[in-house]
């Protein structure tokens, strides 16, 4: 049920942090990852740590804002393969500051990277997963249900996966697509690292609420992005599952 053998996946975002943990499950459940990102460097690394672990995994250089570098990036999966079983939406940044200091172009990088990248990846994967059936996983975060000062148009953009992973569900159940998305709680990735030594106090906060009592790994998501790519999750859709530790439970 769990099994990905055969299939190929596209996990955005995935040479490190948790888009790389959730490409590690996929891949050792059988698939063959593709992981894009725009650090061609970093991406090859990142499959070759995979392969040298017995993993099929391989990168492409691609900006997931840009609709050309997207439409490339699907073309070149379906001519190297022939098929696109799962697509893991998970490029993302921040800029943390408060919404009167937020830029306009700030604002426009936020929401690009994490939401307008969803969308213009979901709709160039479509017509592959179509062929046969799919899943597409977004990531979106605690921000996609709490609010913070310093997290507008992160916030905004989480908010917004969870409704665009809605609509997806709706539009494409009848292609036998089925959409969700996943809210980690607090993970320990470069992304954090920066938001700790900005913010005095953020890591013992963040262990103090949350009730299991850590900080989340990577591989903490590797299990339930297995879930929701294979046919265990085929009757799960536009579901938003938080992978939290019990943080936005407490
Ligand atoms: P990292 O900073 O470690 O990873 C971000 C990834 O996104 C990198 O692989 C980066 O690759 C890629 N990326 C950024 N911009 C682009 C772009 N324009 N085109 C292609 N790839 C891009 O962060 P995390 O692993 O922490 O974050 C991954 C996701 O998880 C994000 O969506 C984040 O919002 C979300 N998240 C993280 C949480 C945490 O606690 N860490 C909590 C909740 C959600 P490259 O630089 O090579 O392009």
């Amino acid at each position: 049920m769990f099994q990905l053998t055969g299939k190929i996946a596209v996990v955005t975002g995935g040479n490190g942090g948790i888009g790389l943990g959730m490409a590690r499950g996929l891949a050792q459940a059988g698939a063959l990852v593709v992981i894009a990102g725009r650090n061609a460097e970093k991406s090859r690394e990142a499959a070759h740590e995979l392969r040298r672990e017995g993993c099929k995994a391989e990168a492409v250089e691609a900006d997931v804002t840009d609709e050309g570098e997207v439409a490339r990036l699907f073309s070149e999966t379906d001519k190297h393969h022939g098929r696109l079983d799962i697509l893991v939406n998970n490029a993302g940044t921040t800029v943390r500051k408060r919404p009167h200091e937020l830029t306009l172009d700030e604002w426009r990088h936020v929401m690009d990277t994490n939401l307008t990248s969803a969308f213009l990846c979901s709709q160039a994967a479509y017509p592959l997963l179509k062929r046969q059936g799919g899943k597409v996983i977004n990531i979106g975060s605690m921000m996609s249900i709490f609010g913070a000062p310093y997290a507008s148009a992160y916030g905004a953009s989480k908010g917004g996966i969870v409704q665009f992973t809605r609509s997806i569900a709706t539009a494409w159940a009848a292609d036998n697509i089925q959409a969700n998305a996943v809210l980690p709680g607090w993970i320990d990735t470069e992304l954090t690292q920066g938001a700790r030594e900005q913010v005095p106090g953020l890591n013992e906060r963040v262990v103090a609420r949350t009730p299991a009592g850590r900080w989340g790994a990577p591989s903490d998501l590797a299990g339930v992005a297995v879930f929701l790519a294979s046919s265990a999750s085929d009757f799960v859709t536009g579901a938003a599952i938080p992978v939290d530790g019990g943080y936005s439970i407490a």
